[in-house]
């Protein structure tokens, strides 16, 4: 009997786990970091301890400190939901020495398939299918290069400790064999503390379908179909659906089979997943999949499986742990309907998808038809410490057109202020003629990478209205004396006008804006296409906005906040910014200072004040989320200043070193 869980996780895992565990009428412990002491998912849970500071590996990858949470809060089971603690073997052992229940696999299996190599050995022993390649012990170039030749190019470099698809290199012809594999392996090893590699065939129109297993501690297995996950960027995915688009139905069985197969081989208990690698270049057919690699913890994208069959995987996992078996049989399972998934991420899709941060000033998720897994709510932070995902995004339809129809509509829907986000990105992904169409497979995102982040630009009427909103001049709305106060107020011709600044774009902007009448308002700025619009009859309530412009009546939803407007207008969100005080004069690079140009956590300051740098030197290493980023001198000179320590979080375009001006030094 399981009472109470801990949930060993944060953000929309979290908050999911705990919406099944109170559905069953257990009880639930929520873990948090310093950083999340307002979150969402500490919020919902019954309990919650705080277990240390904002870094992960002070807390949310302490074993210790969520064991001793348990303790005090007799919590008789852990659910470590994904990334984190979920495939840590240790800390199961550990967790079932303090006598509580893992909700997950045993550390047996999980360490079986921890490692690449040793994972498609043993499934190679199983009879499952397995990317054909060089999984053994041999780590010399020489044995590495003549393997990949044996293979035949192009071929595939991969970490064996490998994830997130980092340490992975795809080689095209043997010149190019020994620098990537030097360059594999550095990553490797900077990665994971781990340089060994294997060698696979690299795939040629490449789809990655993965099967959701189940097993039980009664020796059942079950598979609950595939999921198709071809839609990725950089190895990581972005669109996940389920069933595969053309999945013929001998194709399906016997994925299915040898991912039960596979299970089975290592006694597994709980949800898993199997992940396939698929040879598309010829549609799908029945003997062209290899084993990847096996999943040991609910994957993201459990959701589209949840959809199409009905079930709560979380339940599955509580009732396994348990002890219960499986609560249905194989032909017990069905597909209904097809569902889609998009991660929507606070990143900048027309920056190369740096990830962002910010406070979430406005979020509102559409009504409807639609599933949302958030983690957070109006008022919460998007910070540099946790992976920078705001929500999953979830249609389900009877077909996959009615399904991804659903998910551009709720995606265009979506009110997000405060940070910028990937939206946009995944509504033209959706609506993709090569997408729509499902001419699927792992390059399609970078094949359309241009038409897929072309930023869209705001109309003049867009425009005028944040100016306006941003005017304080509003009846009504907003804090007039704000603006008034900053820029003054002045009369032309006995008519109110006042210069409005907006950024746009990083840009600096300014509007003159004049009020005709209470209700209509002349917007004058050469960042209008025009140069001058006129907005007639525009009338306010709460976030809502009416208004005409050359004729044509208007509606669009809008979030006024301190430092900022956001626009949404059919399907798109146009973010402006509200320069304020000083700041322009403080930001900006230039040849005396290093700015840090994305949000993130100073890793490393590498000089100090007084100290003659070379111009290209590397003075700051700074990382956000996934990225990591070296800042260097812009000029041979003198630092002048130090204004971060290691540890430091800085916001995007913040001062970091300074170096003293050239007469100064001489
Ligand atoms: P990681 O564990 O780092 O995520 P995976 O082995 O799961 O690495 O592979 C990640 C992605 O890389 C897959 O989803 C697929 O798109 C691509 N990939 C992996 N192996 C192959 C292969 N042999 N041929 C072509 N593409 C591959």
């Amino acid at each position: 009997m399981i009472t109470k869980i801990l949930i060993a996780n944060r953000g929309e895992i979290a908050c999911r786990i705990m919406r099944t565990a109170r559905k069953m009428g257990i009880a639930t412990v929520a873990v948090y970091s310093e950083a999340d002491a307002g979150a969402l998912h500490v919020e919902m849970a019954d309990e919650a301890v705080l277990i240390g500071p904002a870094q992960a590996s002070e807390s949310y990858l302490k074993g210790d400190a969520i064991l001793d949470a348990a303790k005090r809060t007799g919590a008789d089971a852990i659910h470590p939901g994904y990334g984190f603690l979920s495939e840590n073997p240790g800390f199961v052992d550990q967790v079932e020495k303090a006598g509580l229940i893992f909700i997950g696999p045993s550390a047996k299996a999980i360490r079986a398939m921890g490692l690449k190599d040793a994972a498609k050995a043993l499934m190679e022993k199983a009879n499952v299918p397995v990317v054909p390649g060089y999984h053994g012990e041999a780590q010399e170039l020489v044995v590495l290069a003549g393997k990949a030749n044996e293979i035949g190019f192009p071929v595939l470099i991969k970490a064996r400790a490998g994830g997130g698809g980092k340490g992975m290199r795809k080689v095209d012809n043997q010149a190019d064999f020994p620098a990537a594999l030097s360059s594999a392996r550095r990553e490797a090893k900077a990665s994971f503390g781990d340089d060994r590699v294997l060698v696979e065939k690299y795939v040629t129109t490449p789809r990655h379908i993965e099967i959701q297993v189940f097993g039980d501690s009664h020796g059942n297995a079950v598979h609950l179909f595939e999921r198709d996950c071809s839609a990725q960027r950089r190895h990581q995915k972005v669109i996940e659906e389920a069933p595969a688009p053309g999945m013929p139905d001998d194709m399906r069985a016997a994925m299915g089979a040898a991912a039960v197969q596979a299970a089975k081989a290592i006694n597994y208990a709980g949800a898993g997943t199997v992940e396939f690698i698929v040879d598309a270049s010829e549609g799908l057919k029945a003997d062209r999949f290899w084993f990847m690699e096996m999943n040991t913890r609910l994957q993201v994208e459990h959701p589209v499986t949840e959809m199409i069959t009905g079930l709560d995987l979380v339940e599955w996992q509580i009732r396994v742990a348990a002890g219960e078996a499986l609560p249905l049989t194989q032909d017990q399972l069905s597909i209904n309907g097809h569902a889609v998934e998009a991660r929507i991420y606070a990143e900048d899709a027309g920056k190369g998808f740096l990830p962002a941060v910010g406070r979430l000033m406005h979020l509102q998720f559409p009504d409807g038809d639609i599933r949302v897994d958030a983690g957070v709510r109006t008022g919460d932070e998007i910070t540099p410490f946790y992976d920078p995902m705001i929500a999953k995004m979830i249609a389900h339809g009877q077909t996959r057109a009615e399904a991804l129809d659903k998910l551009a509509g709720a995606l265009g829907r979506t009110e997000i202020a405060g940070t910028v986000t990937n939206t946009a990105f995944l509504v033209k992904l959706c609506r993709d003629a090569d997408f729509a169409a499902a001419r699927l497979d792992t390059g399609l995102i970078e094949r359309n990478i241009e038409s897929l982040t072309e930023v869209a630009v705001a109309p003049d009427y867009i425009v005028a209205l944040a100016a306006v909103a941003a005017s304080g001049m509003v009846p009504g709305y907003g804090n007039a004396a704000d603006v008034a106060g900053a820029i003054g107020p002045f009369e032309i011709w006995g008519m109110p006008k006042r210069w409005v600044p907006l950024e746009i774009n990083g840009e600096a902007r300014s509007f003159a804006i004049e009020r005709a009448g209470t209700r209509d308002w002349r917007v004058t700025g050469d960042a209008l296409a025009a140069g001058r619009i006129d907005l007639e009859a525009v009338s306010v309530h709460g976030h809502d906005w009416a208004f005409s412009a050359g004729g044509v009546a208007r509606r669009c939803r809008l979030a006024n906040a301190e430092d900022s407007v956001t626009v949404f207008y059919q399907g798109l969100t146009h973010g402006f910014g509200k320069p304020r005080g000083k700041r322009d004069d403080d930001i900006g690079g230039g040849g005396d200072q290093v700015v840090s140009a994305m949000p993130g956590i100073v890793k490393q300051v590498l000089v100090e004040a007084g100290q003659t740098v070379k111009s290209g030197e590397a003075m700051v290493i700074m990382e956000a989320m996934k990225m990591e980023m070296t800042l260097s001198a812009p000029r041979d000179g003198v630092v002048a200043e130090v204004l971060v320590a290691v540890g430091a979080q800085v916001a995007d375009g913040v001062r970091l070193v300074t170096l003293q001006v050239e007469a100064e030094a001489a």
